[in-house]
């Protein structure tokens, strides 16, 4: 079943509010087997509206359509699949009694645009609202499904999940279900993910495979049809394996999960400890670590040495280390590192310094960033470069050493 999503409201196109009804609907869809090919935006305007159904109509069979369904004047969607449908429009009475109720029972008048929420389409079935008044519409016309939800995301989701989704699976029999699942890398960027599994992203249909970037890490998703889940975990693995047998030293999680989560996971099993010392990160390595749950029993502490007094006074870094390297430096780095470990006594410490940018300093260009990582065998530094604004580089410089520590 081809599914596209028609969001209505001239909101949406002034950018006053975020189309997050599209992104609910059509993870929700997919995952009834509706394969959604289209999202449409189309202001309050009874023309655009019904050149969005037309369009529609030619090439999807379920159109689910939101907003417009309230009392006001702009309210016009179901007026215009009326008329595109030529069906007319019919007074449900029962849903006009407890509109009328709800205003009795507060002792106020109903007026007539109220009363327009509880119309609906001839031959048509009724959605109902159990979060707000305006029903919804459920109807097939010309071998297309049509699906009219309310605008605000608390009624529609509602109507949705309860009435929609056995409506269009009523329809919709045999389909099978679309399931995913995320591989989540770090230390690896997104093309160079993409490089080494090109032949695979190309030459395969089912499962396919999808790698994106997002805050500081690469993901790959593998999506299946499948009847169940088990079958769909069974027709995944051999390419989860695959991929693995490749980039399997990036791969921190077989789910969609952060680094700093898979982190703190590790260390609670290992019943290990981590501090940090941060410079350029302002705090950004505890702060990500600090998200997580838990993480209280795994995370000590940390030190944010922005200058370099800071940097020997609070964590012992050398004045040599400083006059001769510089506080951007890997030699620097790994002080903070040992420094850190030895202030908190933890198992692991790991620091961050560079240079976020957008000016050089110390004459080293934005980007350039040591990490270190300590431990009980001793520290480890390491020189990178990367790319991107301030907050891009303080982002990937904390991702980085957490990528460090977990390998
Ligand atoms: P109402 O009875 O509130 O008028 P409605 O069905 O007529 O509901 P709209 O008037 O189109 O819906 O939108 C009402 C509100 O719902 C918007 O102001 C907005 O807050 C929210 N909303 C509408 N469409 C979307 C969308 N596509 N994504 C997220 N929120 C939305
Ligand atoms: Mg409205």
């Amino acid at each position: 079943m081809k599914a596209e999503i028609i969001a209505i409201g001239t909101e949406l196109l002034l950018g006053q509010i975020v189309n997050t009804n599209a992104q609910y609907l059509s993870q929700q869809l997919n995952a009834i087997g509706a394969d959604v090919y289209y999202h449409t935006v189309v202001g309050d305007n009874p023309g655009r509206i019904n050149a969005a159904f037309q369009t529609a109509a030619a090439r999807s069979d379920l159109i689910v359509v939101t907003g417009g369904l309230g009392p006001t004047q702009d309210d016009i969607t179901k007026e215009v699949l009326a008329e595109y449908t030529g069906r007319k429009l019919l007074m449900h009475e029962p849903t006009l009694e407890s509109i009328a109720e709800y205003y009795a029972v507060r002792g106020l008048t109903m007026t007539d645009n109220n009363a327009r929420q509880a119309m609906i389409l001839s031959e048509a079935d009724v959605l109902p609202n159990d979060n707000g008044m305006a029903v919804g519409v459920a109807l097939t016309h010309e071998g297309k499904h049509w699906l009219l939800l309310p605008g605000p995301p608390r009624e529609m989701k509602v109507m949705f999940e309860r009435y929609a989704v056995p409506w269009i699976q009523s329809r919709n029999g045999s389909a099978e279900a679309l399931y995913s699942i995320t591989l989540k890398f770090s230390g690896i960027g997104e093309s160079a993910l993409e490089q080494e599994l090109i032949d695979l992203i190309d030459g395969q249909t089912d499962p396919t495979i999808a790698p994106y970037a997002k805050d500081g890490e690469v993901a790959v998703r593998l999506s299946t049809k499948a009847p169940s889940q088990e079958k769909a975990e069974a027709k995944l693995q051999p390419t989860i394996e695959a991929i693995a047998g490749r980039v399997g030293r990036y791969l921190y999680a077989e789910r969609d999960i952060p680094l700093e989560q898979a982190v703190v996971e590790w260390l609670q099993q290992t019943g290990q400890t981590v501090a940090a010392a941060e410079s350029c990160t302002g705090g950004l390595v505890g702060q990500l670590l600090t998200s997580i749950p838990g993480s209280s029993q795994v995370y000590a502490g940390g030190v944010i040495s922005y200058s370099a007094r800071a940097k020997h006074e609070q964590l012992g870094v050398s004045e040599e280390t400083i006059a001769k390297h510089g506080t951007i430096s890997s030699e620097t780095a790994e002080e903070m590192a040992l420094g850190a470990r030895r202030a908190f006594h933890t198992d692991w410490a790991v620091a961050v310094t560079g240079v976020a940018g957008p000016g050089p300093s110390e004459g080293k260009s934005p980007g350039t960033v040591f990490i270190a990582v300590a431990g009980e065998a001793g520290v480890c530094s390491y020189a990178l470069r990367l790319a991107g604004d301030r907050e891009m580089i303080r982002l990937r410089a904390a991702k980085s050493v957490l990528y460090r520590l977990w390998q």
